[in-house]
Parts: C-alpha cells; sequence; structure tokens
C-alpha cells in the first residue's frame, strides 16, 4: 500500500516519523526557493510538492526526459508531473527514505554510544538514505544491469507505480 491509498492508522503512524527521520527534511526550505519556477509548491501526502511550470521547462528548450526527483520529503516534478503514477513513483522514494532514515538514525546512535563526536553521528542519520540508494545503483551495475534501472528502489517504484520494472 502506497501512500495514495493508506489508512488512517498509517497516517496517526506518520505524524511521528517526521522526528525519527528528520535529516530527511534538510532540503525542505529549498523547495520553497523554487516558487518562481513553480505552478504549484505544497504538501500532499507528507512530502513538499514542486510542480514546474511548463512555460519555464520550454523557457530552458530542452525535452526532459526526467519527470520527476525525489530528495529526502522534497519532489519536484516536471513534464508530465501531474500524472498520478509519476507522484506515486516519487512517493514511494519518500517511503524509501523514511526507512533508510530510520536506519540512519539507528547507526548513528550507535555511533553516539559509542563515544563518536554528535556530528559523525548526524552526519550517518543525514547521509545514510543517500548511501543507501547508490549502493542500490552499485550492485544493479556489479549484476551486469543498468545503474539507475537496474536500481531496486527505482524497481520498486516503477512496480507501485504499476509501469512495470522495464519502462522509466
Ligand atoms: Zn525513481
Amino acid at each position: 500500500m502506497g501512500r495514495l491509498q493508506e489508512d488512517a492508522a498509517a497516517k496517526r503512524w506518520r505524524k511521528w516519523l517526521p522526528w525519527l527521520v528528520a535529516s530527511n527534511y534538510v532540503l525542505i526550505p529549498l523547495g520553497y526557493c523554487a516558487k518562481p519556477w513553480a505552478s504549484f509548491v505544497g504538501w500532499e501526502y507528507g512530502a513538499l510538492i514542486i510542480r514546474l511550470r511548463r512555460d519555464f521547462l520550454k523557457q530552458k528548450g530542452k525535452d526532459y526526459g526526467t519527470v520527476g526527483f525525489t530528495l529526502g520529503h522534497l519532489i519536484v516534478l516536471s513534464k508530465h508531473g501531474d500524472n498520478p503514477l509519476v507522484q506515486t513513483h516519487e512517493l514511494h522514494h519518500c517511503e524509501q527514505q523514511e526507512a533508510s532514515g530510520l536506519t540512519g538514525l539507528v547507526v548513528g546512535l550507535a555511533c553516539l554510544a559509542s563515544g563518536q563526536p554528535w556530528w559523525a553521528s548526524a552526519l550517518l542519520w543525514a547521509l545514510t538514505p543517500a548511501a543507501m540508494y547508490l549502493s542500490a545503483s552499485a550492485v544493479a551495475w556489479m549484476r551486469g544491469e543498468d545503474k539507475y534501472r537496474g536500481n531496486f528502489w527505482e524497481e520498486g517504484a516503477r512496480a507501485m507505480a504499476g509501469r512495470g520494472c522495464k519502462q522509466r
């Protein structure tokens, strides 16, 4: 079950989760800076969603193959960003990063308990989601698959959006 279909119990739990994975919210202020280039900036399903303006994308003169990306709980959507499948895909990345953020918190607390400086623990907490994504790409590459399409985070998000693992 993804965020778009989550029930009341899941929503209650999600009220607590942001405090445990606070490092996933570090880039949120940057999201508000994107307002001049966005047709929408607002919270949906626990994530700050930015829909880039079509005229801004045209100005850039590029055919953006990438329709969205997720950094923690900041989601940037470009071409076809209003497609609910794209949003489902990106929201699945949020869930993956929440799980990784919790892993980072546990590892960071273990680091703190072992007498390491607080900033080392905070760094572990903040960087674990990115490290896990990159590790999934490394594993895909070692298996001989494409680093992006073979990354199991991407495979999961594509499967969640109901478009199969071989498509974007
Ligand atoms: Zn993705």
